[in-house]
């Protein structure tokens, strides 16, 4: 999963951006609105972290410039917890807000929810017949039994998984998977492919041919 921030407190930023790099996220930055608004336009980010109060263009501006092209999920931060800003924040098209001062773990937790609902998963766990896999603990059984994959390996296995019965091409992989300061080797994403399916097994990722990839519905 990849994900923009947009926030121009440094320290916050570095913050934040550490955090969620931890959780395993590709993380691209912006500390302007007019920077963020361009990298959201022209990514397709799971979901964008967006303060109101910026440089070169304020939150409620990006957001309404981002709606017009773009369903991206938008957590918004907001430093005053004033009411009308909250409806104002919901009625422009944020999917969710915190207000500052923010507890890491419920920003998380906010993250993978309106990265869940946008794809219409309701289940915090997805169940792929004997798989299951559960994105607040990063983890995955096959059988009842703990599977160990990597951190990218994980990554690949449940952005499948949440677009599960469509194909995903090798682009929108590296797209999701990898920020903007990584190196992309195209035949790495294979050598993850290969590994997740000899941890679970063979067809759990389907390939198609010229297309990309798919898990079957
Ligand atoms: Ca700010």
């Amino acid at each position: 999963m990849r994900i923009l921030i947009v926030e121009d407190e440094p320290r916050l930023l570095r913050n934040l951006a550490r955090a969620l790099r931890e959780e395993e996220y590709a993380v691209d930055t912006a500390e302007r609105g007019d920077e963020g608004i361009f990298k959201a336009e022209s990514c397709n980010y799971d979901a964008i972290v967006l303060d109101v109060m910026l440089p070169g263009m304020d939150g409620w501006q990006f957001l309404t410039r981002l709606r017009k092209t773009k369903q991206t999920p938008v957590l918004m931060l907001t430093a005053r917890d004033a009411p009308p800003d909250r409806v104002r924040g919901l009625d422009t098209g944020a999917d969710d807000y915190l207000v500052k001062p923010f507890d890491l773990a419920e920003l998380l937790a906010r993250i993978r929810s309106i990265i869940r609902r946008a794809s219409g998963n309701a289940n915090p766990c997805l169940e792929l017949g004997d798989v299951m896999i559960d994105p607040r603990a990063r983890s995955v059984t096959f059988a009842g039994d703990a599977v160990t994959l990597t951190a990218r390996e994980y990554s690949i296995l449940e952005y499948l998984a949440l677009q599960r019965g469509h194909v995903v091409t090798r682009t929108e992989l590296y797209e999701h998977l990898f920020d903007e300061n990584e190196d992309t080797l195209s035949n790495l994403l294979d050598v993850h492919i290969f590994s997740i399916r000899k941890k679970i097994r063979p067809d759990i990722i389907k390939t198609r041919r010229g297309d990309g990839y798919y898990i079957e519905e």
